[in-house]
């Protein structure tokens, strides 16, 4: 069993619920947060087998302090920070022409700004460490495109510039960086999918369904190993070979 540090943003549900699972089956200390608690996080703080394991933080990483409390309290509990993985983001669809203002500024300051806010503070202990893994889930959006998800699609493919950057940054000093693009999973964010949506994207599909959380974890987990430190700098698809 691992017993490695691990912060995962936005872990309360969907996709981050499911990397909270994964790190803890593999017996890692898992910090996440979110704006607000659910009953898998309720779960996790009160399971005897999770409990002294898991930390959560009730934070909105769009607000800076709040996302430098929450990064500084993981460092106070456990010392330090072996794996980010910058997951909390935020979708808003809408054709750009009348698109809300305050609809760009939702998903520009989560997915970009908090996502900067949260990895400079981390790789600054991992830069003290020598040591680190980072990833960023963008989304094939960013690197396909889709109508009506301008707004998202330029703040995930800032995400995968951000990362090849950060990966020559970082790379002689131990740290990882690498995206991890998803397809269209089952979660709360593609409820606003339509089924014949939905049907198309399946239809469309090589492996014939949509992702689960479980499919991404699983890349997560390969990209964090002990094993990898010469994959960094990279974008790996998870969609079922939608864009392939
Ligand atoms: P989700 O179900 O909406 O979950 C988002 C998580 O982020 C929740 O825990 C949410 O909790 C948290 N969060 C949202 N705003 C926050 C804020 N301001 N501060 C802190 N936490 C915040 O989304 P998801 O589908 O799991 O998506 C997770 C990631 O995968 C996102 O980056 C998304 O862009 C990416 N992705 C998703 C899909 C998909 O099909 N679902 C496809 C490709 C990529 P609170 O709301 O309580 O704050």
């Amino acid at each position: 069993m691992a017993d490695r540090i691990v912060i995962i943003t936005g872990g309360s549900k969907g996709l981050g619920a499911g990397l909270v699972r994964s790190y803890l089956e593999s017996g890692d200390r898992v910090a996440t947060c979110a704006r607000s608690t659910t009953p898998e996080v309720e779960a996790w703080s009160s399971d005897p087998a999770s409990a002294d394991r898991f930390l959560f933080v009730e934070a909105d990483l769009a607000v800076r302090d709040e996302a430098a409390a929450f990064v500084q309290a993981v460092v106070t509990k456990w010392g330090g920070v072996d794996i980010l993985v910058n997951n909390a983001g935020v979708a808003r669809d809408g054709i750009l022409a009348v698109f809300a203002d305050e609809d760009v500024d939702t998903v520009v300051d989560l997915n970009m700004k908090a996502t900067f806010q949260v990895t400079k503070l981390v790789s600054r202990r991992m830069l003290s460490k020598g040591a680190g893994k980072i990833i960023n889930i963008s989304s094939i959006v960013g690197l396909s495109g889709y109508r009506g998800l301008s707004v998202y699609a330029a703040t995930k493919g800032a995400l995968d510039a951000f990362t090849r950057s950060l990966a020559r940054e970082l790379g002689s000093r131990g740290i990882t960086v690498n995206s991890v693009a998803p397809g269209y999973l089952r979660t709360e964010m593609s409820h606003g999918l339509d089924e014949g949506q939905m049907q198309q994207i399946i239809r469309r599909t090589p492996a014939g369904r949509l992702g689960e959380p479980g499919d991404v974890a699983r890349a997560v987990q390969f990209l964090t190993s002990d094993d990898n430190d010469f994959i960094t700098g990279q974008v790996l698809v998870v969609d079922g070979g939608l864009t392939s």
